[in-house]
């Protein structure tokens, strides 16, 4: 079965963005749709790693593309909120292959509180912990990025210095944003923890329900959400 129509957008040589303009209702504001972007990294023998999986029909309609790519390897989430987890048992079922997240956020998938799924998905089952070995052969380096949620995680290819920051934070056209205030469980922590940004200094950043599925980073930009949300706060 196909799934809803997913872009394919190249970042740099070897990182992709799949974005879906469509990808999910935005509870923050009823009657609005958030986008929904996920990555794939090929590294140099072409294997290919995913990054977040999408819902099931997401992840459905990535399988083929992500074929044409190389081989299929292995599935990294940044955390484990239903919509960056969900889709692994697509990518399972269709490669059979291993798939890691931060340990802090398999625990909470076992306790199965929403936003992250519930009990009854088995999500806790089907992810291990984040595996050196297996994100240096992806090319990528995991930063721990607590706040958005406990283990929350970012993904960094440094080589090509592209952030893939899942909800860290978000990002309209041209600035960056808080991540969603309703999913986030301590936004002054997730606001501190994307200082990170500034001392990466990425060229390229993507993150999970950015309107657009990728922007240049330029300096300044933190430091402008960091006080814009300050603002918001003393209001
Ligand atoms: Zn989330």
């Amino acid at each position: 079965m196909a799934g809803k129509f997913t872009d394919v957008i190249q970042i740099s040589e070897s990182v992709y963005v799949f974005s879906n303009p469509e990808g999910d209702v935005n509870m923050d504001v009823p009657g609005t749709v958030v986008p929904i972007n996920f990555w794939a990294v090929v590294n140099e023998k072409k294997e290919v790693f995913i990054i977040d999986t999408g819902f099931d029909n997401l992840a459905e309609s990535i399988v083929g593309y992500t074929e044409s790519l190389g081989t299929p390897t292995a599935v990294f989430a940044t955390h484990g909120h239903l919509d960056h987890v969900l889709g692994v048992k697509v990518y399972k079922k269709a490669w059979d292959i291993p798939a890691y997240i931060d340990s802090r956020e398999i625990e909470a998938l076992k306790e199965g509180h929403s936003p992250y799924t519930s009990k009854e998905e088995g999500m806790a089952d089907l992810y291990e912990p984040l595996d050196e070995e297996m994100l240096k052969r992806a090319g990528l380096k995991a930063y721990f990025v607590p706040g958005h949620s406990v283990g929350n995680t970012v993904f960094y290819h440094e080589k090509e210095n592209v952030l893939l920051a899942g909800d860290m934070i978000s990002n309209s056209e041209d600035i960056l944003l808080p991540p969603a205030q309703r999913y986030t469980l301590n936004m002054d922590e997730a606001i501190d923890s994307a200082k990170i940004l500034d001392v990466l200094k990425p060229k390229y950043i993507s993150t999970g329900h950015g309107r657009v599925p990728f922007m240049e980073y330029k300096e300044g930009m933190y430091r402008d959400m960091y006080w814009g949300f300050a603002a918001s706060k003393n209001k």
